[in-house]
């Protein structure tokens, strides 16, 4: 599978450029959706950050939404127009919870931990930050703004158990593997509580033995993380299946699919 992005922190700066505007002292971010969508969002307001560093095969957004080529100005919103949005959402349809994601959430972080704030001084709301960790693990100043806040859960995302499935997935260098790994232990050296800090495992490609391989890594960082692990599964949508279809990528039959005993079949698809 070809490497589409050859640097993702020099993609994100890139995208940076498109995705916010200062006017003022504020930064502001475009969005692609403030709002609730049951099969998209699951039980929370989802607060859909446009742009992203990566470019997943099975990602569920439209490339316009991860990559624009440019931003209506009725996207850009200033954090409080965001978080009163976001609350708005939350009452109309009953919900305790905000998922801050996208696209990357960490591309404009300024915005992004002014958001937050706001969020944990104006909203009684869970919130959920989802990453894939990429930009984070090279600037400590995110991990440090995460460690003052006082309710966020941080969810970071592993696309793959070996730098090789990681480069297939996410069509980013394998050397990027680790990278959500230095930002769990850049939370856990900031002191932010392991309770906070949730692995989301992809488990749709890889023997589950390999991915197993996985706690090993997280147990270097801090034993509690592996308890905190999520799986997350590729979910069809009809999107999803035709990009994986033209990827010529399968998924595993379920993900519990014990014995694993015809890695070889799947692997060499790629
Ligand atoms: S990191 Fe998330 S938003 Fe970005 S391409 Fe991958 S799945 Fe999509």
């Amino acid at each position: 599978m070809k490497v589409l992005v050859e640097d993702p922190l020099r993609e994100a700066e890139r995208i940076e450029g498109m995705v916010t505007r200062r006017r003022g002292g504020t930064l502001l971010r475009a969005y692609f959706m403030i709002g609730y969508n049951k099969p998209y969002t699951g039980k929370a307001v989802l607060a859909g950050m446009t742009g992203c560093n990566m470019r997943c095969i099975y990602c569920m957004w439209p490339p316009r939404n991860l990559r624009p080529r440019r931003v209506r100005e009725e996207s850009l919103l200033t954090p409080r127009q965001a978080a009163e949005k976001i609350i708005a959402a939350a009452k109309e349809n009953n919900l305790s919870a905000a998922k801050i994601g996208g696209g990357e959430p960490t591309i404009g972080w300024e915005h992004t931990i002014s958001l937050i704030r706001i969020l944990e001084e104006e909203s009684s709301l869970n919130l959920v930050l989802e990453t894939n960790g990429i930009i984070p693990a090279v600037r400590g100043d995110i991990a440090e703004d995460i460690s003052t806040t006082r309710r966020l859960v941080v969810r970071v995302s592993i696309k793959a158990a070996t730098p090789e499935m990681f480069q297939k997935i996410t069509r980013v260098p394998s050397a990027y593997f680790d990278y959500p790994f230095r930002f769990m232990e850049r939370l856990v050296d900031s002191g932010v509580e392991p309770s906070r800090i949730k692995p989301v495992i992809m488990i749709s490609f890889e023997d589950p033995r390999v991915v197993a391989r996985l706690g090993e890594r997280l147990a270097e960082i801090d034993y509690r993380l592996i308890r905190n692990a999520e799986p997350e599964i590729v979910l069809a949508y009809p999107d999803t299946l035709r990009r994986m279809k033209r990827y010529g990528r399968r998924l595993r039959p379920s993900p519990f699919d014990y014995p694993w005993d015809e890695e070889d079949r799947y692997m060499t698809l790629f």
